[in-house]
């Protein structure tokens, strides 16, 4: 069975810096098709459920209350790393414009909740490394190649 890394609040769990969740239909539709292996990287970076909303500011990550938590981020990136590795999995879905998880897009740095392109520290790392990473919003496109 395919091992798929995915970000933990896309399979419902609550890690969202509000302690909710993203759940989505369409990822419960094919967990008996995968062995999904979940991961949140700003918990496992040391953050707290629920924490302040960061978002990425240059090079460094800042929170919503101007602390910056650049170190943590970086911190559970590697540690998703070592779990991909460990696991070696060969394809993540990441929940996109996540400052962690982003794909594709990620929020501009103002806190307007305004979008730009750019990719989340722990999808750098992992794309670094090999790792295809899609989107919660390319899911079909990954159903179709790597899994039906
Ligand atoms: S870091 Fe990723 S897995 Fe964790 S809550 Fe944010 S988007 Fe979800």
């Amino acid at each position: 069975m395919i091992k798929i890394l995915i970000s933990s609040c896309l399979l419902g769990n609550n890690c969202k810096w509000n302690g909710r969740n993203n759940g989505r239909e369409i990822i419960m539709s094919i967990k008996d098709k995968v062995e999904f292996i979940p991961v949140c990287s700003e918990v496992l970076g040391g953050l707290p459920i629920p924490r302040i909303p960061s978002e990425i500011v240059g090079k460094r990550v800042i929170n919503e209350i101007n602390l910056d938590v650049t170190n943590q981020f970086l911190e559970g990136a590697e540690k998703v790393l070592q779990i991909a590795k460990e696991n070696n999995v060969k394809y993540a879905i990441f929940k996109e414009r996540s400052p962690s998880c982003g794909v594709h897009q990620i929020y501009n740095g103002k806190f307007k909740r305004i979008v730009k392109k750019g990719k989340g520290i722990t999808t750098k790392l992992l794309e670094k490394n090999g790792i295809r990473v899609y989107s919660d919003e390319e899911i079909e496109m990954l159903i179709k190649h790597q899994i039906d």
